[in-house]
């Protein structure tokens, strides 16, 4: 890289995005909600071992913000899944791998177009000629689409566009708070919104050079790293990286350690194509976000999406209203999954379920 980064560096950065999506429309997030500026003490990512030259950067919870990567060592380089909301971030994972090994960067694998797993290509790509950005043919063409949803270029336009409104919001609640934490929470997040809005004004997307549209096999230096491509889920171009010899798999959004995010998905295929993932032999997945986990994970997370839409049809066939749904679907559901689905700050069952439930309700009974 042309330039090190000082922990504090890296770390005044950290969060950012969070603060400065906070206020876009709730429909328009994806898998990070705002964060809360105080807590700049851990880092950014943790690289933990997951098996034989396999790691996890598991993005730190404080941060609330960033998508986790997988980093896949081979004799012959180093391929590296999703890089993140913004260069800062994937700098900070650049660095811990460059503890690991020398070897240079060859693949970044984007799992799906939204925002928080791709903004970081551009720090790999420049520090590794010849590096190429592997991604569905789906998600190459939904980086490019302005309807696609919360991710790609238009995304990043549509982001700078809000970012002085909300920065301007900022900069009002904080002349008028009385309290002085929460002016100084304030006055962080200004801080740190004002700072994202430079980062993405730079942003140079680093799109996909090398597409797949069927699951295929590469042998990256002695290691076999298959790209399955399995259906529509959680976005339809949704990639799996699946490394048969380790037994793990890299799971993108389309399986994470907290509440799913339906916005741009498919929901009952997203039911479907995890009962195909379950039949890969793995027993780690390394989700978008969360901690690792053991394959019992996809059954809850699946029997969640599952339970959510019978419950929505059924609720609707008998007549209920959305809002009745929203009052009382989530109390139904709560005893099976609001604790495994609430063991981070974010992302939890109560926070996300009345969206959960309006997107079933648009995209399975409304079908529109
Ligand atoms: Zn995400
Ligand atoms: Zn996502």
């Amino acid at each position: 890289m042309a330039r090190q980064w000082t922990r504090r560096q890296v770390l005044a950065q950290a969060g950012i995005a969070a603060a400065a999506i906070h206020t876009l429309d709730p429909h328009e997030l994806c898998c990070a909600p705002g964060a809360e500026a105080a807590t700049h003490e851990k880092d950014l990512f943790e690289l933990k071992k997951v098996g034989d030259g396999v790691y996890a950067a598991i993005a730190a919870t404080a941060y609330k913000v960033n998508s986790n990567a997988t980093v896949i060592v081979t004799n012959d380089g180093v391929v590296v899944v999703d890089s993140h909301s913004k260069p800062s971030a994937a700098r900070a994972v650049y660095q811990q791998i460059q503890a690991v090994t020398k070897q240079p960067i060859r693949k970044i694998v984007n799992t799906h177009f939204h925002w928080d797993h791709w903004q970081g290509n551009q720090v790999y790509t420049s520090a590794n000629p010849g590096v190429e950005v592997v991604a569905t043919e789906r998600t190459k063409e939904n980086l490019n689409r302005p309807d696609a949803g919360v991710g790609g270029v238009p995304y990043v336009a549509k982001q700078l566009a809000a970012l002085p409104a909300e920065i301007q919001k900022l900069k009002e609640d904080a002349a008028r708070a009385t309290d002085a934490q929460a002016k100084s929470r304030i006055e962080s997040n200004l801080r740190q919104a004002e700072a994202y809005f430079e980062e993405l004004k730079q942003l140079k997307p680093a799109l996909p050079t090398r597409t797949v549209s069927a699951t295929q096999t590469l042998t990256e230096g002695g290691r076999q790293i298959q790209l399955q491509v399995l259906g529509r889920g959680h976005t339809d171009g949704d990639l799996y990286v699946f490394l048969p010899k380790e037994k793990i798999v890299v799971t993108g959004d389309a399986l994470i350690d907290w509440m799913p995010f339906l916005n741009d998905g498919y929901p009952e295929e997203w039911v479907r194509t995890l009962d195909s993932l379950e039949r890969l032999d793995f027993a780690h997945i390394i989700p978008g976000h969360g901690e690792v986990a053991p394959k019992s994970h996809l059954a809850f997370f699946r029997g969640y999406l599952n339970d959510l839409i019978e419950g929505v049809k059924k609720a609707a066939s008998d007549g209920a209203t959305l809002d009745d749904i929203k009052a009382k679907l989530p109390d139904q559901l709560a005893p099976k999954y609001e604790r495994g689905m609430s063991k981070y700050p974010l992302g939890q069952f109560r926070d996300r379920i009345a969206l959960n439930i309006e997107m079933v309700y648009k995209k399975v009974v409304q079908k529109a």
